[in-house]
């Protein structure tokens, strides 16, 4: 075990490490001549409209969940606005000036941290201070880099004792909700403060490797915007298709997959973001019921029953795509549906705080005892299954009491399960070559082809079973009689397992 004195040197260097990258960062944008509006979308195309004002433009930024017709919320500049006049929308004025509105929220009232929203560098300071006042129970991790370069720390805390099962907690994947960052600040400091006279703490600390990561995306945070630097919703980039050039694509994400990878024994997973009143599970992606549906739901149900006692709202639970409505490439799908996670999203009803803590933590505990000690009996459900005293045939780390009725678990194999992606084609554009990689999750078929932008098959790169994997395939620009292709857009479409992706790529002789 670390000593007092070993701690602290530990975060002096961290802290030393961390100095050069932040001081080059950009600034807060101004947002003085923005304002956050409702829009009134009335249908499908004006949906569609806004969508893509959302990608062209930093002067609008969609800020709603649940994108579809009906209400949209949007941080919008005064410019933006007219453009919104002009093309018919309506709406109304939220937050008339958003600078006002961010300067009033940091601005530091002299409160404990607590009291307060907190930006990114407080949050940092406020997990190496409690680094160094619990060192035997907490210390700092750094999981990786923003576009950036800011760090996305963690706090890792947990008791004596070995084979835990882990969980990540974090917020603000989407920079611009702040209320999930605090939370999951606070429930750090909850555990930490309360180890030493209640039990039912020293037990959820004892039993669990927790890792909580107040801010998944810090630059966003840092700037108050919904999506990273690169202007990517990274909750929208964990799978295909989604936001960003192929997934993972964007350093958030890839951190965070890699410390998965790196921790097997993390076994619930949840983002927290605001604000709408629901709590939701896979799928995110497809209506289709996921094989876990029925343990998801009693979970969520008790988590459900928790808010609601403390005084919350009453929340909708549900399948995500149930919820809200599908979106692809979003987190807690690739937890589950890659790593076999449990992994929940937990929208709060409103960033308020104080209410945000008391409406929300029994939940968070809760979570975490149902996933670490699932029979109650205060031992860790690794250690149980290590010394024998629970079976555990599918070696998932969860007691098959607890593993769910489905079954689903029990062919899942550890590590990463590959999804079928079809990675966008280098170099693009191209000259007179470009390479197509693709990952497969099994041994299956694969038709891989180039189409023209009129739909016409040009060639055949691949028409074959294929192990399980990545692959390669080039395609030098030539049809299927040998004939050059003029310059122009191409297509590049798999079909495998029943399933299609396309990507484009361009010809420039
Ligand atoms: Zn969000």
């Amino acid at each position: 075990m670390r000593t007092h004195g070993s701690g602290e040197y530990l975060i002096l260097v961290a802290g030393i490490f961390l100095l050069a990258p932040e001081a080059a960062l950009a600034q807060p944008r101004g947002y003085e001549n923005h304002q956050v509006v409702s829009i009134e979308v009335a249908g499908e195309a004006q949906l569609e409209a806004l969508r893509i004002l959302d990608a062209a433009s930093r002067d609008l930024e969609i800020w709603s969940e649940s994108l579809r017709a009906g209400v949209v919320e949007a941080r919008v500049s005064r410019d933006q606005k007219r453009e919104l006049d002009a093309a018919g929308f309506g709406y109304t004025v939220l937050i008339e000036n958003l600078q006002a509105r961010i300067d009033e929220m940091y601005a530091d009232q002299g409160h404990g941290f607590f009291d307060e929203y907190r930006t990114y560098e407080e949050h940092l300071a406020l997990m190496r201070d409690l680094a160094a006042r619990y060192p035997t129970l907490a210390r700092t991790v750094d999981l990786g880099r923003s576009v950036q370069g800011r760090a996305l720390m963690a706090l890792r805390i947990t008791g004596p004792g070995a084979s835990k099962v882990g969980l990540l907690y974090h917020g603000a994947q989407h920079g611009n909700e702040q209320g999930g960052a605090m939370l999951v600040a606070y429930v750090a400091e909850h555990l930490l403060a309360n180890y030493a006279t209640d039990p039912e703490i020293r037990a959820l600390v004892d039993n669990a490797e927790w890792y909580l990561l107040p801010i998944m995306n810090p630059d966003g945070y840092a700037v108050y915007e919904r999506y990273n630097w690169h202007g990517f919703d990274l909750n929208r980039n964990w799978g295909s298709p989604g936001s960003g050039p192929h997934p993972f694509s964007e350093p958030e994400t890839a951190a965070v997959r890699d410390f998965f990878l790196a921790h097997p024994n993390v076994r619930l997973y949840l983002d927290v973001h605001g604000y709408e009143p629901w709590f939701g599970w896979p799928w995110a992606r497809t209506s289709v019921t996921c094989p876990d549906d029925d343990a998801f739901h009693s979970a969520g149900d008790a988590v459900r029953n928790l808010i609601a006692a403390a005084g919350g709202a009453s929340y909708a639970i549900g399948a995500i795509s149930e919820v809200t409505y599908p979106v692809t490439g979003s987190s807690v799908d690739f937890s589950y549906g890659d790593l076999h996670q449990w992994a929940y999203a937990l929208e709060l009803a409103s960033p308020a705080i104080p209410e945000i803590y008391d409406h929300y933590v029994s939940s968070l505990l809760f979570l975490a005892s149902w996933v670490s000690d699932c029979n109650g009996n205060g031992i860790p459900d690794l250690a149980e299954i290590a010394g024998g005293g629970v079976p555990d045939v599918n070696d998932n780390g969860i007691p098959d009491a607890c593993d769910i009725a489905s079954g689903h678990f029990v062919d899942v194999p550890t590590g990463l399960a590959i999804r079928l992606t079809l990675h966008e084609s280098r170099p693009n554009p191209f000259n007179p070559r470009t390479t197509i990689a693709f990952d497969l999750p099994q041994d299956m078929a694969v038709d891989l082809c180039i189409y023209d932008v009129r739909g016409a098959r040009i060639c055949t790169l691949v028409d074959t079973e294929l192990l399980h994997g990545s692959h390669e395939a080039v395609w030098d620009g030539r049809d299927a009689s040998g004939r050059g292709m003029a310059s122009g857009s191409y297509f590049a479409r798999l079909e495998a397992g029943g399933r299609v992706e396309t990507v484009r790529m361009c010809l420039v002789r």
